[in-house]
């Protein structure tokens, strides 16, 4: 079965079509500025191109853009669009309803709303996406995949707050954590890799990326993570802060008049590398000031090693202990400075990385030194293939 892979966002749509037999991907592509003006489509087919300016109002538009560039005579990879067998979304956050990946029907889609107060760039505008789908597809199945539904094993220690109870209660604030279908995949390849079961496994994965998160993986199961109700939660990210003293929003926005929508609006798009280094988001940009002996972008790095350093040591305490450390994502694939620096001085905890061969980018690889007690695993994370692989067996489940 062919599946298509559809992310939406308020103004943009990335797609990915996967023939499943394979599980090779046959193309994929961006739709961007939708309703605003400059529209434009880029599908890449292996080392083909195409793109299209075009204005694209909706949504809906844009879906129908899609489909088209997916069976161009000239650019396309289909015949025709009744080869889509399935459509597999990926949604934000699915709060306490989703455990799983879940067939979208009437229901479901009550639920993703219910959500949307906690996602609200979000899950709008993956509905939005979903809808618009619909609309163009209207026989073919579809399935929503969501970032939270790995972390709903975590135990109530680990996903409740010390605020008054009737907050999680009433208002379901807790945490959820987010990147669960990468948290997923990664530990599942470890396990591969490892030629273990993942349920004899304690693994931590560092998602690293414009957002980080961290997951403690204990038999398979998240039992911890660093994102909370929001992605703001955690380790210093791209621009969000991660981690703050929650009475210091009281000192600043005190005395720089600043009111609650301004003072979010920093921690989660002003901060981080950005905030501190006050040069980039990117992580390459920052590396290359602190080698060049930009002092802020030093500073940057040392609290982003530190704070994930943090967490391994939690993780593995939480756990009674860890026998793999899996690095992913755009940051924990390439940067073999960063995984160098974190995993520095744990040798105590039998964490010992071979630097030569550390040096390695985007590719599946254990660098751990042949005697450490804990393996160390680069593993390219594929959100995409993991929501494709929900989407066939629930797909084929309902039949
Ligand atoms: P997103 O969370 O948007 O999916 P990615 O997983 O693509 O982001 O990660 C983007 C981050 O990865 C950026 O900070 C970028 O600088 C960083 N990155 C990409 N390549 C490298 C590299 N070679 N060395 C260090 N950082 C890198």
């Amino acid at each position: 079965m062919k599946i298509l892979i559809v992310n939406a966002g308020s103004s943009s749509l990335k797609y990915q079509l996967i023939d499943m037999e394979r599980e090779v991907t046959m193309a994929k592509g961006l739709v961007e500025r939708i309703g605003i003006p400059g529209g434009r489509l880029k599908q890449t087919r292996g080392e083909h191109k195409y793109e299209l300016d075009m204005h694209m109002p909706d949504h809906i538009e844009a879906c129908k853009q899609m489909l088209q560039a997916l069976v161009h005579e000239e650019h396309g990879v289909l015949n025709s669009m009744d080869e889509i067998g399935a459509v597999g979304h990926r949604v934000v956050h699915g709060g306490e309803h989703f455990t799983a990946s879940s067939l979208i029907d009437e229901d479901c889609l009550k639920a993703i709303e219910q959500n949307s107060s906690f996602a609200p760039l979000h899950n709008p505008a993956n509905l939005m996406g979903i809808r618009a789908t619909q609309m163009v597809m209207k026989d073919t199945p579809m399935v929503a995949v969501f970032d939270t539904s790995f972390h709903q094993s975590m135990p109530p220690k680990s996903f409740l707050y010390g605020m008054p109870m009737e907050y999680y209660t009433d208002l379901k604030v807790r945490r959820y954590g987010f990147h669960g279908t990468s948290h997923r995949y990664v530990s599942e390849r470890a396990a591969r890799m490892l030629g273990r079961d993942a349920k004899d496994l304690k693994i931590i994965t560092c998602h690293l990326g414009n957002g980080s998160s961290l997951c403690a993986v204990d038999g398979g199961k998240s039992v911890d993570t660093s994102m909370g109700l929001t992605p703001l939660e955690g380790v210093l990210m791209g621009t969000r802060s991660g981690n703050v003293d929650p009475a210091s929003l009281q000192y600043i926005m005190n005395h720089l008049h600043l009111d609650i929508n301004q003072m979010m609006d920093v921690l989660n798009k002003k901060s981080g590398l950005l905030g501190v280094s006050g040069l980039s988001s990117d992580m390459r940009d920052v590396e290359e000031a602190a080698a060049q002996g930009h002092q802020r972008a030093q500073i940057a790095l040392n609290l982003l090693h530190n704070g994930i350093k943090k967490y391994i040591g939690a993780y593995t305490a939480v756990m009674g202990g860890v026998d793999a450390i899996v690095f992913t994502a755009g940051i924990g694939e390439n940067s073999a400075e960063l995984r160098e620096r974190v995993l520095s001085n744990m040798e105590y905890l039998g964490v010992k990385l071979d630097k030569e061969k550390n040096q390695v980018r985007g590719k599946e690889r254990d660098v751990a030194a042949a005697d450490s007690k804990v393996r160390i695993l680069v593993i390219p994370t594929n959100e995409e293939l993991v929501i494709a692989r929900d989407t066939l067996a629930l797909v084929q489940g309902s039949k």
